[in-house]
Order: C-alpha cells, then sequence, then structure tokens
C-alpha cells in the first residue's frame, strides 16, 4: 500500500495498553497540546517577519526560552533550541573537535546513549581523535578514580573535551555529575553532559555545577519528539552546526519550529512545578511499589544499578531464567508496553554495553528489561502490570525450566 497511512484493525492500539516505556518516549501532556495547537492553526507566522502578527510568535519563542532556561536554573539566552537530542549532542561535540587543536582526546564514559559514543567514534574515525570511555561499577556509576587519572594524562596533547551523561537511559542510574565537572574544570577541560534522561524528572540546576554544555529533549518529559534544546554557559564559545538565517541569536539557524518549542517550553513550566512541588513523589512511590511486589512475589527477581542514585521514574529488573526477548512478546500480548535495555537496543540479541559495562552476566543482561513509568501512570496499570509480568515469567519458567534462583543482588 504506496502513498496511504494503513492502521492494522486488528492491532492493539495504545488506548488498552499500559505504557510502561517513558524512558524511550513520553505522552504529549493534554496542557502541552493545548499550549502549542495555536501556533499551529492561529499563530503560524515566521517569528522572523516583522508585522505585529509575527510579533506574537517571537515573544512565545521568548516565553519559551525562559521556561526551559528556568528548569535548569539558566539564563533564557543560554537556551539554544534544536532539532532534538542527538542533535544537542553532535553540535557541542563536533564544535569543541573544531577548536580542539593538539588536543585529540576525547573523554567519555562507557555507558552513553549512542548519539555520544556513535558521534565520538566518527570524530576517531575521521578527524584521529582517541575516544576514552572510562567505566563504571556494578551500580552503574562511574569510576570516578579512573575518570581523574584520565583527565590529569597530559598524553597525546590532553583532552578537547569531556562528556558525561547525568542520568542512564536504560539503568536511569544518576552519574557524580558534580564531581566529574569539577574535576574537568580544574583540569581545564570543556564539560557537557547528556543530561536527557534527567531534565524534568531529577533536579538539574546549572548555577550550582560546573557544566559547560547540557543537552535536553523535549519528547521525554511530555513535549512532542523533534525538538531539543541545548545550554551553553555564558561566556563559553559554540558555532553552529547549522548556518543560515542565524535564528537562535545565530547559534541554530534554520525557522524555527515555533508549535513543538512552545509545548517544550510549557512541558517544562509543568515539569518545574512537579519537581519543586514534591520532587514527582508520585511517581517514585509507584515505581518502588511495582519493584517492591515483583521482588516479595516472585522469585528470582533482581533490581540492577544504584538504589540510592536513580531517576525516580525507572526499574531495571532481572528475571532469572527468562529472555527478554520472549517476555517482551508475552507482555505486549498481556497489554503492557516497555523495553529490554534502551528502545535502540530492541530487537538485538546481544547484552547491552551498558549492562556490560556493569558487569552484568550476559544471561542476566538478557534477561533484563527496562520498566519506565510517567506522571500519567496509575496505581491500577502499575498493578495489572505486575500481574501481568508475573504472568509472563512463570509461563516462560515452565517452558524453558524452573527460577533459577541465584543469590540476590541489590546494588546501592
Ligand atoms: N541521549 C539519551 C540519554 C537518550 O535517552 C536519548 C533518547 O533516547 C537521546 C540522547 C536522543 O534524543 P533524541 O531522541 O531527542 O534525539
Amino acid at each position: 500500500m504506496v502513498g496511504q497511512f494503513f492502521i492494522d484493525p486488528f492491532l492493539h492500539l495504545s488506548i488498552d495498553m499500559i505504557y510502561l516505556d517513558s524512558n524511550a518516549t513520553t505522552q504529549i501532556h493534554p496542557e502541552v497540546v493545548d499550549a502549542m495547537l495555536p501556533f499551529l492553526t492561529e499563530h503560524w507566522y515566521n517569528p522572523s517577519s516583522g508585522y505585529r502578527a509575527a510579533k506574537v510568535v517571537r515573544q512565545a519563542l521568548d516565553l519559551a526560552h525562559e521556561q526551559v532556561a528556568a528548569l535548569i536554573g539558566a539564563k533564557p539566552e543560554e537556551i539554544v533550541f534544536t532539532g532534538c537530542g542527538t542533535e544537542s549532542n553532535n553540535a557541542v561535540l563536533g564544535f569543541l573537535a573544531s577548536r580542539a587543536g593538539e588536543k585529540r582526546r576525547i573523554l567519555t564514559s562507557a555507558i552513553e546513549h549512542s548519539a555520544i559514543l556513535r558521534y565520538s567514534e566518527s570524530l576517531a574515525e575521521t578527524d584521529g581523535f582517541s575516544v576514552e570511555k572510562i567505566g563504571v561499577g556494578a551500580d552503574g556509576r562511574l569510576d570516578l578514580e579512573a575518570y581523574a587519572s584520565a583527565l590529569s594524562q597530559e598524553a597525546e596533547g590532553g583532552c578537547a573535551m569531556a562528556s558525561l551523561m547525568w542520568a542512564n537511559n536504560e539503568t536511569g542510574v544518576i552519574q557524580p555529575m558534580a564531581e566529574a565537572c569539577d574535576l574537568a574544570r580544574a583540569a581545564g577541560v570543556p564539560f557537557h553532559t547528556d543530561a536527557i534522561q534527567a531534565v524534568g524528572k531529577t533536579p538539574v540546576n546549572v548555577r550550582d555545577m560546573a557544566v559547560d554544555y547540557l543537552s535536553i529533549s523535549g519528547h521525554k518529559f511530555h513535549a512532542p519528539k523533534g525538538v531539543g534544546a541545548l545550554y551553553v554557559r555564558g561566556g563559553m564559545p559554540f558555532a553552529p552546526l547549522l548556518r543560515g538565517g542565524g535564528q537562535e541569536g545565530g547559534r541554530r539557524s534554520g525557522t524555527e519550529n515555533v508549535a513543538s518549542i512552545v509545548a517544550m517550553g510549557k512541558a517544562a513550566e509543568l515539569m518545574q512545578a512537579r519537581l519543586e512541588a514534591d520532587g514527582h513523589a508520585g511517581v517514585k512511590e509507584l515505581r518502588d511499589h511495582f519493584e517492591n511486589r515483583l521482588l516479595s512475589e516472585l522469585e528470582g527477581v533482581r533490581v540492577n544499578g544504584s538504589l540510592a542514585h536513580r531517576t525516580v521514574n525507572t526499574s531495571h529488573l532481572s528475571f532469572d531464567s527468562c529472555e527478554a526477548a520472549g517476555l517482551l512478546i508475552l507482555l505486549d500480548e498481556y497489554g503492557v508496553q516497555c523495553s529490554a535495555g534502551s528502545a535502540c537496543m530492541t530487537g538485538k540479541q546481544q547484552p547491552s554495553h551498558v549492562q556490560t559495562a556493569m558487569g552484568i552476566p550476559a544471561a542476566q543482561a538478557k534477561s533484563s528489561l527496562r520498566i519506565s513509568f510517567s506522571i500519567f501512570t496509575t496505581r491500577q496499570e502499575c498493578d495489572t502490570a505486575v500481574e501481568a509480568v508475573k504472568k509472563a515469567v512463570n509461563k516462560l519458567r515452565s517452558v524453558q525450566g524452573g527460577p533459577g534462583v541465584g543469590p540476590v543482588q541489590v546494588f546501592t
């Protein structure tokens, strides 16, 4: 069927499903839809035009800069809207590489998203950089000693940049950000963080941290897909990836994606209010309830990664003697949508690089699910999902053999 959009009538539409994959993307908040719609219907002007109707659009963009800046403690002029989180990551790394001079080392971690790892590797292939990926402990947190030692080495001309994610997309584990960026600053190395899984979920304040550049993506916190932002600390150099009309203060050309930028601003405002009110206590309570029920009602369940340092919405679980690939199929059938590892890894049979870096044995890694909640998850959904997971695990174990219960290891 060419040229037509076809919906399989037998497909369960999302309306019947329990969505527990919010680290992949989130549902657009209804208030965000309300905020963006007028910019698709009534206020569709080019914000760079001179007439009054276009000024309304310009003002909406200005407000969005303020809203996103407020969420991370930045100044509005320090925010550059981009086309997605991947673009924000690529733009910073590409810029820092372009002014690296003799410095040919890129310091990052072994658990980064592919938007950092692939781009760094491409810089290594084409521009002679070496990429140093610092490992993590069994709890999924950066090996700070190795990080400090790598920053202090001046071999090969020293570090051109350091990039460390704020929170991991698979495990939700929050990295020792303050320590890492202080070390980079002390070594005089520009520091970037991919904060795409942190912003909107956990407090992120650039005023408290020696972060120079920070990437954000709207669709991870209830804005639409295809809009992101980059924080560039005032006074830090930056040259754009996209050059042309000079929009976004000359830092990202291309006529602005106004409706999506307005949406991201609104979503930022909503998330800031929730973080300030109770730090998403409701989401954390549901995640903990889900985990506690599974740990007490099912044998051979492990929670992977630090319990003390993780985003409130994420649970990374292993189920002994159960292949995640089979679990995902059964859970989809039972009405629960989640993923194994990151969404990008779904369908691949090898353990994810994140689990490998944490030293999770291959068998355990292949039996892991990433369950990620959102502000829209209800307690009833949570309880129904627990029953579905139990049913799926028991069914697979009855086919594949017993629970194979090992010592239950919980990292703190
Ligand atoms: N970095 C992290 C940690 C992510 O989780 C994602 C999305 O999955 C990205 C980068 C890419 O963001 P986007 O989908 O907006 O390009």
